[in-house]
């Protein structure tokens, strides 16, 4: 339970730490709350010759609107998303999923850009902000550049970073009247990672029709899913029992979850299908104003 030898870095910028990964390319492994990578570093999972450690470089860590996004610095802790009064009353799907996340020890210490980087399927932002619509952005050597979140996720515990990149923001389309989101996540027990989880984000028309729907599975696949067939039954229809009963079905005839000791394959799907109905009905719910 200790990890091999290390040289540890601490920059105080940004553009130090680009520096850095680029001298040392794949030897080296930015660290940013450290609740991934020092417990697999410990299991000699991983054995980065040189660890970047992001604490101290200021400005990582914000929340805030700004230009039709919600902006969230990539070192913002899951704790300070969950206690953030932007976040609760405007953003329900990212409250919901904040809150779910470990435990408070775990919440004060991850942070949603080290979840995203990380990739793990059971990540719980990487379904939430799916549906949200969410987009990075990564800074290198040649400066920053936007990844929709539909691009980032390649692989299980591998994304569309390069090495020299740095995961510096997450933006999410501002919450407009109308809109609503939830995330409901099925565990054996409080702090365990998902059996499976749902979220949904979606913008109702004045009509109340579906406009935008964003639906994101944790756990049942290779990575975090977006499922785009649910999404396409809902989009331009009013979301009755119907019709969310049809997008839940298909939501789980997406999901690829695989036996283990959290379930069976077909139990899991099964709980995609409920969740993502429960889901849609609080989403909607609250896109009409409701709790
Ligand atoms: C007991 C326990 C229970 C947990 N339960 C859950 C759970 O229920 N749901 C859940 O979603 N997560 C869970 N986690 C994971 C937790 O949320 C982690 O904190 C998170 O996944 C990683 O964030 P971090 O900041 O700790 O990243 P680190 O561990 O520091 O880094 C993780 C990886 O991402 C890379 N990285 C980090 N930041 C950046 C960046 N800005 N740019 C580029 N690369 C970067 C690192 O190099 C490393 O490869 C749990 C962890 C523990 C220990």
């Amino acid at each position: 339970m200790i990890p091999g030898s290390f040289e540890y870095f601490s920059p105080q910028t940004l553009p130090e730490a680009v520096t850095l990964l680029q001298r040392y390319g794949e030897d080296a492994k930015v660290l940013a709350g450290g609740h991934s990578l020092i417990p697999l570093m410990k299991l000699r999972l991983a054995a980065p010759r040189y660890l970047v450690d992001l604490s101290r470089i200021d400005g990582l860590t914000y929340i805030r609107e700004s230009e039709g996004f919600l902006r969230v610095g990539a070192l913002t802790r899951h704790g300070d998303i969950e206690t953030s009064d932007v976040i609760r009353s405007g953003y329900p799907l990212l409250a919901d999923a904040a809150r779910v996340i470990a435990d408070p020890l775990v919440r004060n210490m991850g942070t949603v850009g080290g979840s995203l980087a990380h990739a793990d399927p059971a990540g719980d932002w990487g379904a939430a902000l799916l549906a949200a619509g969410a987009h990075v952005v990564a800074t290198g050597p040649r400066g920053g550049r936007t990844i929709p979140l539909d691009e980032f996720f390649v692989g299980t515990f591998t994304t569309a970073l390069q090495p020299d990149e740095i995961l510096t923001e997450i933006g999410i389309p501002q919450s407009q009247k109308n809109s609503g989101g939830a995330y409901l996540k099925l565990e054996r027990k409080v702090g365990d990672f998902a059996i499976a989880a749902v979220g949904v984000g979606l913008l109702l028309s004045s009509t109340g029709a579906c406009e935008q729907v964003g639906i994101g599975l944790c756990n049942v696949g290779p990575t975090s899913l977006r499922a785009g067939q649910a999404e396409q039954v809902l989009r331009g229809k009013k979301p009755d029992d119907a019709t969310i009963a049809r997008a839940a079905e298909t939501a789980a005839t997406e999901s690829d979850p695989a036996d283990d000791l959290r379930g069976p394959a077909d139990y899991k799907r099964d709980m995609v299908r409920v969740l993502t109905a429960r889901a849609l009905r609080l989403a909607v719910g609250r896109a009409k104003g409701g709790a």
